[in-house]
């Protein structure tokens, strides 16, 4: 168990194709998670940095938190907290 997060998570990891910016256009990197999927799935065009997925795990345990909540907690654990190496979460 991680930061509360007792459900299991799904890492994805998709192509930069799939993501277009606001005028519709393809290529854009992307990290986000979305909750409404069961378990919640993390989509990723590039490799996941500790922050990363400390950041989108806080969106899963605290889902009512602001963006900038879970920023600050993000940048708060990281200065606090000695993170397992990242190849662990790699599926
Ligand atoms: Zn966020």
């Amino acid at each position: 168990m991680l930061l509360g997060v007792k459900q299991s998570v799904r890492l994805e990891r998709i192509s930069p194709f799939q993501v277009t910016d606001d005028r519709g256009r393809p290529g854009c990197s992307l990290v986000g998670v979305v909750l409404s999927e069961s378990p919640p799935v993390i989509y990723h065009t590039r490799r996941l940095s500790p922050e990363d997925i400390v950041h989108e795990l806080l969106h899963i345990a605290h889902p009512n938190w602001s963006e900038q909540a879970v920023v600050q907690e993000t940048e708060r654990l990281g200065r606090s907290v000695r993170l397992p190496p990242p190849k662990i979460f790699r599926y």
